[in-house]
């Protein structure tokens, strides 16, 4: 989990990260959240660079009392299984709301939030989160 946040490893995901730009393989369906010319399942050269919705359902949560390293200061926060509408999912933090406000179904809309904090190196790390969507749907 801590190895995730070497700055190399952070850059090569910037764009999964922020934008949620994923390479989807066109022979086995295989999601790939960084810049790959061959899918890491099947072998495949048939990749297709995609971009996750905004929106996405929540499946099911759970809230990390006791959070790896890196992630201390942010406890407890929530954790959620996502599902986009062509059903690709997605573990995400979930921000801005109570689990309370949380089931099953709840549609939700992607920002980008701290995500981490490396005390060592200084590095703090932006990325997506869902909260409940507050916006209209398009
Ligand atoms: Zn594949």
């Amino acid at each position: 989990m801590h190895a995730v946040f070497r700055p190399p490893v952070n850059w090569r995901h910037r764009r999964f990260r922020y934008k949620l730009v994923v390479w989807r393989c066109l022979n086995c369906g295989a999601v790939h959240h960084y810049a790959t010319s061959i899918c890491r399942r099947c072998r495949s050269n048939r990749i297709d660079e995609d971009k996750l919705p905004d929106r996405a359902r929540l499946i099911t949560y759970t809230v990390v009392k006791n959070p790896p390293i890196a992630f201390e200061k942010q406890a407890p926060y929530i954790v959620g299984l996502v599902e986009f509408e062509d059903g690709t999912k997605l573990v995400a933090g979930i921000t801005d709301c109570d689990p309370e406000e949380l089931k099953p179904g709840t549609e939700l809309e992607r920002v980008v939030r701290k995500i981490a904090e490396d005390g060592e190196s200084g590095l703090i790390v932006y990325g997506y989160k869902f909260r409940p969507a507050i916006t209209r749907g398009r």
